[in-house]
């Protein structure tokens, strides 16, 4: 396996690493709704595909519920 000869310097490795940069996602239009959502995709907001219903979309519910039974906070000491 080839290895550096030498090791990179901070500035050196640091310039590098200035092209490394994450890419902004592709987002299309859904034809339904006309809402962003991502290509090949069910939309997320109104659950359209291709004209079609393909899953309901989600109800937003309160979260009052919360997880039950929770580790969480200690009483007092
Ligand atoms: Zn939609």
């Amino acid at each position: 396996m080839p290895l550096p000869k030498k090791k990179a310097s901070k500035q050196r490795r640091r310039k590098r690493k200035t092209h490394w940069v994450a890419e902004t996602p592709t987002l299309g239009k859904c034809s339904h709704c006309h809402q962003p959502k991502p290509p090949h995709a069910v939309c997320p907001n109104c659950g359209y595909y291709g004209g079609r219903e393909i899953v309901k979309p989600k109800v937003e519910e309160e979260k009052g519920k919360g997880k039950g039974k929770g580790k969480g906070k200690s009483k007092g000491k």
